[in-house]
């Protein structure tokens, strides 16, 4: 019985996949994180910070809500309102017009050391988005706040197996190919230069070895995670995958 037991555990671990950093796992007492939307109108204004559209507003409410619940994820997000004390929520979310691009990351200007800002970009057109437009804004919300609840890029950890993937079309910044991408990315690798003879696998290897440190995963490659840029349907697609739902679910069940 025991036996089997463990058969059956290792047997569903191999059909989902996620990378994450044990460090990045909120409290047992902080499942429930709470965000504010930063309306630079009325306290501190933060650089590149646009004023939101209540339809924006209600768009990274109902995107990230439908995404993060307790019945799904475990962790979950709560609040969505404009930030009156900017102190006083977990995370920070900020639009910003200069590009598509999002992040997620420490604010260290704010007395809370440990809060987040998400700065999610809307294009330079707030009032005229696409369909196209609102769903890459919807898939970015998740993919940061997948960052914000402890999750990292399954491309990077999973490089070989991203490499290989007929899917993978990374949409790169500023327009690069694959190839362009990772080889920018190499260049912050300490001994890239010093491999050029190798392949793309060999320049990139510093650098994801380093990316490996202190991170733990689920499974293998998940091709249609939220947190893969190989994921030619990430901007489209505005959800997390069975993957994600199960990594996150692993992670907060177990710690
Ligand atoms: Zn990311």
């Amino acid at each position: 019985m025991r036996f089997l037991l463990l058969f059956a555990f290792l047997f569903s671990a191999n059909s989902f996949a996620g990378v994450y950093e044990q460090k990045d796992i909120w409290p047992l007492s902080k499942r429930i994180i709470s965000v504010c939307i930063h309306n630079p109108r009325e306290v501190n204004p933060i650089n590149d910070a646009v004023v939101p559209t209540s339809f924006l507003i209600s768009l990274a409410k109902d995107a990230v809500l439908n995404a993060y619940s307790h019945n799904t994820t475990i962790v979950e997000f709560t609040g969505f309102d404009e930030c009156s004390n900017l102190s006083a929520s977990d995370v920070v979310l900020i639009f910003n017009n200069k590009s598509f691009n999002g992040h997620a990351n420490q604010y260290s200007d704010l007395t809370k050391k440990s809060q987040l800002t998400v700065t999610i970009g809307i294009g330079n057109k707030i009032e005229s988005l696409t369909v196209e437009d609102t769903q890459r804004i919807e898939s970015t919300l998740i993919h940061e706040f997948g960052h914000v609840a402890g999750l990292e890029h399954e491309h990077q950890y999973f490089i070989k197996d991203a490499l290989k993937d007929p899917n993978c079309h990374l949409p790169t910044v500023s327009g690069q190919t694959v190839a362009q991408w990772l080889d920018a990315t190499a260049r912050f690798a300490r001994s890239a230069g010093k491999n050029g003879a190798l392949g793309l696998i060999g320049r990139v290897a510093p650098y994801y070895a380093a990316f490996k440190k202190d991170k733990k995963t689920i499974g293998s490659y998940d091709a249609y995670s939220i947190m893969n840029y190989c994921n030619n349907l990430n901007n489209s697609r505005a959800k997390l995958s069975n993957g994600d739902v199960e990594t996150l679910r692993f992670m907060y069940r177990n710690h």
